[in-house]
This record gives C-alpha cells, sequence and structure tokens, in this order.
C-alpha cells in the first residue's frame, strides 16, 4: 500500500490491492481457495484470512485511509460493530437510517441490551443535544432513502471531543465523495455489495479503522462470528472497484441531469438530490462532500398507487431494490413493512446507472407519465 501512498483516489481504485511487480507475476490477484494454511504463519486457517480479501482490504483500505476488514455483508459487517457493545450501552442513530440497522438495534432494544436514541441526523443541534452518555454514535450520510446530508465535520469532532465512538456507513458517498476516518470518525463502514462492487452481482461488507485495539477486537468478531465473504465475491469486488471512479462520475452526472429535469416534470410532487442548487441539504454537501452521489428521492404525484405505476412501468430502469450497481433500479420505499414511518409513501427512489442519459430520460418520463393515468 505505502508505494501508492501519493495517489489520486481514481488511481487508487486501479492501483491499489496488485500483487507485486515481478516478472511474469500476476498482473491481478488470484482467487485464493483453501480453507486452511501450512503451519507457522499468521494466518493459518481460512476463517482469519485470505489471500483475495487481502487484496481487496488493501484496497478499500487505501480509499477509506485505515486498515479494513471485508464481512459476508454489510449487515454481518454492523452486528460486528454492534455486537462490541455492553449490556446498557446508549446508541445515537438516525430515525432514517438503513432498515436493517434499525431492526437490529430495535431487537437489542426489546431485549434490554441497548438503549436507542432516535435523531433527526440533518438537525445538528438536535444530534449535539443527543451525544451526552453515548456510547456509539452510529451516522449515515447522505441517508438512506431521505437523502438528508449530515454535518459531519461538526457532529464528529464534537463526539470525538467527549470520548464518544463513531461509525459513520459511507456506502452512499463512496470514499471517493467523503472519508470519515479522515474527518475523526473511529470506524466507516460499507455495503460493498452497492457502489464499491458495482455490479449488483455479489453481497459483501466492510470496516476501516485506524484504531489498532478496535481493528484487533472487530477482527476477532469476524473470525468468531463467522461472517467472512467467499474468495470469488472478493475477487469479484476488487474487478467491480477498478472502475468506481468511472462509475461514480457517469453516474453523478446521470443524477444530476435527470433529477433537474424531474423537479419540472408534472408527475412529480418533489425530488431529493443534494446535487440541485434548491435542495435544503446542498450547501452543506458542498461544504464537505466531493460530489452529491448518483441517488434521486422522488415523490410522484397520486400517492402510491401512482408511484408503483410508475415502477411496474419502466422498461430501461430495472423495478428492483438495491443500488449503486452500473444498471439503473428504482422502487417505492414503502413496498417494504419496515421502512421507516418518516419516509414519505410515495417516495420512489432512483439508483441512476451509467447507461446513456436521453434512453433514461425517456423511460422515466414515459413511466411517470403511464402513472398518472
Ligand atoms: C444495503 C445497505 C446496507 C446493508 O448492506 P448489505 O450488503 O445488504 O448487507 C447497509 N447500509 C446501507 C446504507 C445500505 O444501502
Amino acid at each position: 500500500m505505502s508505494e501508492h501512498n501519493n495517489l489520486k483516489p481514481d488511481s487508487l481504485v486501479v492501483a491499489a490491492g496488485r500483487p507485486a511487480q515481478t516478472p511474469d507475476g500476476n498482473i491481478n490477484p488470484s482467487i485464493s481457495l483453501n480453507s486452511t494454511f501450512i503451519a507457522g504463519g499468521p494466518v493459518g486457517y481460512g476463517r482469519s484470512g485470505n489471500e483475495s480479501w487481502g487484496a481487496l482490504e488493501e484496497t478499500i483500505g487505501a480509499l477509506e485511509g485505515g486498515p479494513t476488514l471485508v464481512f459476508s455483508s454489510g449487515m454481518a459487517a454492523i452486528n460486528a460493530v454492534i455486537s462490541l457493545l455492553p449490556k446498557g450501552a446508549v446508541v445515537t442513530t438516525s430515525k432514517n437510517g438503513y432498515t436493517g440497522t434499525m431492526i437490529v438495534l430495535a431487537q437489542l432494544v426489546e431485549k434490554e441490551w441497548l438503549e436507542v436514541r432516535y435523531v433527526d441526523v440533518s438537525d445538528t443541534e438536535e444530534v449535539l443535544a443527543a451525544l451526552p452518555g453515548t456510547s456509539l454514535l452510529w451516522l449515515e450520510s447522505p441517508t438512506n432513502p431521505a437523502l438528508e446530508i449530515a454535518d459531519l465535520p461538526t457532529i464528529i469532532k464534537a463526539a470525538k471531543s467527549q470520548g464518544i465512538g463513531v461509525a459513520v456507513d459511507n456506502t452512499f458517498a463512496t470514499p471517493l465523495l467523503q472519508q470519515p476516518l479522515e474527518l475523526g470518525a473511529d470506524i466507516s463502514m460499507h455495503s460493498v455489495t452497492k457502489y464499491l462492487a458495482g455490479h449488483s452481482d455479489l453481497i459483501m461488507g466492510s470496516l476501516s479503522t485506524r484504531d489498532q485495539a478496535l481493528f484487533h477486537r472487530l477482527f476477532d468478531a469476524r473470525k468468531n462470528g463467522g461472517a467472512i465473504p467467499g474468495p470469488f465475491e472478493a475477487w469479484l469486488a476488487l474487478r467491480g472497484i477498478r472502475t468506481l471512479s468511472v462509475r461514480m462520475e457517469r453516474a453523478q452526472h446521470n443524477a444530476l441531469e435527470l433529477a433537474m429535469r424531474l423537479s419540472k416534470h408534472p408527475a412529480v410532487e418533489r425530488v431529493r438530490y443534494p446535487g440541485l442548487p434548491e435542495d435544503p441539504h446542498h450547501d452543506r454537501a458542498r461544504s464537505f462532500m466531493n460530489g452529491f452521489g448518483a441517488i434521486v428521492g422522488i415523490e410522484v404525484k397520486g400517492g402510491p398507487a401512482a408511484a408503483d405505476k410508475a415502477c411496474e412501468s419502466s422498461r430501461l430502469v430495472s423495478y428492483a431494490t438495491s443500488l449503486g450497481g452500473v444498471e439503473s433500479l428504482w422502487e417505492r420505499r414503502h413496498r417494504w413493512a419496515a421502512e421507516s414511518v418518516s419516509i414519505p409513501v410515495n417516495l420512489v427512489r432512483l439508483s441512476v446507472g451509467i447507461e446513456n442519459l436521453e434512453d433514461l430520460w425517456s423511460d422515466i418520463d414515459q413511466a411517470l407519465r403511464a402513472s398518472q393515468e
């Protein structure tokens, strides 16, 4: 990793995590299909380490700026962090967080293991007021799917000055748009499934941290929890990361243009996209992010039935959950019972892919028109 210290992120995505350059050496890391290793080394058994994970961890680590562990899913990574919390710990988090995170936390509250304080992460005063007594501040920004922006520099600084552990779910932004560890967070977490892997063909998660003691505790949580990724998935994820920078650039370009056109569409009540100058989160996003991402929230006129009809009427844009792939996807979030009550029932989350902009627009335009019939 050290020979790449001076590279920019769009070079790192290509150059990091490759084998040492030797004559006739491999240009790519191999898919290491081994459950065990000859005795005498630091790894020993395949639940502790694997060459294919190592290459991926080195690459995500170079982008996030801290040693990294990959897990079998984003949720496995989240659960590893939560598993470190002692009984009675207070977690402060977004009331609009990722549904999986919300479910895990709610279950631990029900078992009287944790106390959770839910805040509007875009309301800095509210977050700061909830900090005293907090053990872990779990942040997500931009939030999924409300697309609110938290003032990460201010909030992280305040939390760290009180000795509070801070983790940021960096899935929506990717390390190209913001680097939580650089802002002082203890952990940056990814659903690698989304932008990092980028092709909707695998499920994986990651945690990055500069805190060595914390890294070892998380390493043990992975080894003993057993939520390890497969070597093939790790290899695929690394192959996906190689194009992260060009994918993000294209997807963001498409997203901004679509958001601008959607905000004038007769079938649309409101568009959420931090890249729109009129978006309430625009100035804050500009102040510390390197871009606005490629997720657009569309509140469709005519309520949930019209929103569903739009999703069912698209052809190029697939009607499916998830995000961050090369292909555009959309869905009405409240088709999931677990979606937060604070999310509008007519909100469609559009994950903008890298297709031709005009093809995307004509498909989205015809689907929205069909939704009003
Ligand atoms: C998808 C997602 C997760 C969960 O990750 P999986 O890889 O599906 O387990 C967590 N956070 C955010 C923001 C996500 O979008």
